[in-house]
């Protein structure tokens, strides 16, 4: 399925299967999860190289490899979005390779996974833990490592905020209580489906984003793209509080009062994600016994999958199946 300019419907084409070049595995794709990303480079909101296969949650079987590969055929591997790094820049000498400034990324800049077969570099694959199925482990590969690192960025705080109840809320919501935190869930007032979802992962309380919770919050994460969400949680935020902005794209946000900023709250981003946040997080996740939801999607209905991503209501993470 490839985009070939933004804002157009993804098309099915036949094409030869992919030749590895030296360093990179040959991959059948087994499962593909579908992120909000894909529909902000769908929609054009975010660009990259074109035409591209979209796609960067990839599970898939090792098939072959070009010159210079270790990894067994019939390994089992997970392909995240950070597609490939420089190894050179300050960024990446810093051990934050998330900022390098020659990143390339997986589904923007190489093809990505809505596709049968694919290819990418051996070195950006994490193995994935045993006891998840192919379309449960799919979510796990953005949704779960954005939201982990996002997590990371509020520190310690007890009371969190998730704004967003959908692929990565659903996944963090269950590593925040295996860490004792207290979850709130922020949504759409009348969202009374995914309050219930919330509140059945295990978060205490679930209402109205655009009113503050039931009591102040230590640090808030925003997955939606809405920027009228950042003044709400910084009205929901205790003092020293921070706001976590997950996302790679949001719509303005509006003015605010300095009111509402003092007391030392913060409002900051989270970028991509470096390998060692997904070896931490995929070891993480089973022994926080993290159990993903996802609705399942043929390949050529993968414009189906970016509608519901796009319209929300989906119960937890879409995933494409070639
Ligand atoms: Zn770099
Ligand atoms: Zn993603």
């Amino acid at each position: 399925m490839i985009l070939e300019a933004p804002g157009r419907p993804l098309r099915l084409v036949e094409r030869a299967v992919p030749e590895p070049g030296p360093g990179d595995l040959l991959l059948r794709v087994r499962a593909c999860g579908v992120c909000r990303t894909d529909v902000h480079v769908r929609d054009g909101e975010v660009r990259g190289r074109l035409p591209i296969v979209l796609g960067h949650q990839i599970v898939a079987t090792v098939e072959g490899g070009g010159a210079e590969t270790a990894t067994a055929a019939g390994t089992r591997v997970g392909v995240p979005w950070l597609g490939w790094t420089c190894g050179e820049c300050r960024f990446c000498l810093e051990d934050r390779e998330n900022l390098c400034l020659r990143a390339r990324f997986t589904g923007l800049d190489i093809d990505g996974g809505f596709a049968e077969w694919t290819v990418a570099d051996e070195r950006f694959c994490f193995p994935l833990p045993e006891g998840y199925d192919d379309l449960d482990v799919a979510p796990l590969l953005c949704a779960g490592l954005i939201g982990h690192r996002a997590l990371r960025m509020t520190g310690a705080a007890q009371r969190l905020g998730l704004y967003g109840f959908g692929a990565a809320a659903h996944i963090m919501a269950q590593t925040a209580r295996h860490e004792g935190r207290r979850v709130f869930a922020f949504t759409r007032a009348d969202d009374v489906a995914a309050q219930r979802f919330a509140l059945e992962l295990g978060c205490e309380w679930a209402g109205d984003a655009l009113a503050p919770g039931p009591e102040p919050l230590d640090a808030a994460i925003i997955f939606a793209p809405a920027g009228e969400l950042v003044p709400a949680a910084l009205r929901a935020l205790d003092r020293g509080g921070v706001v976590v902005c997950a996302g790679i794209h949001m719509s303005d946000i509006p003015a605010f009062p300095y009111d509402i900023l003092w007391e030392e709250r913060s409002v900051r981003s989270v970028a991509n994600l470096t390998r060692a946040d997904g070896r931490d997080f995929l070891e993480l996740a089973p022994r926080a016994g993290v159990r993903t939801s996802v609705t399942t999607f043929a390949l050529e209905q993968a414009e189906d999958a970016l509608d519901a991503i796009r319209a929300g209501g989906l119960e937890g993470a879409a995933v494409l199946v070639p």
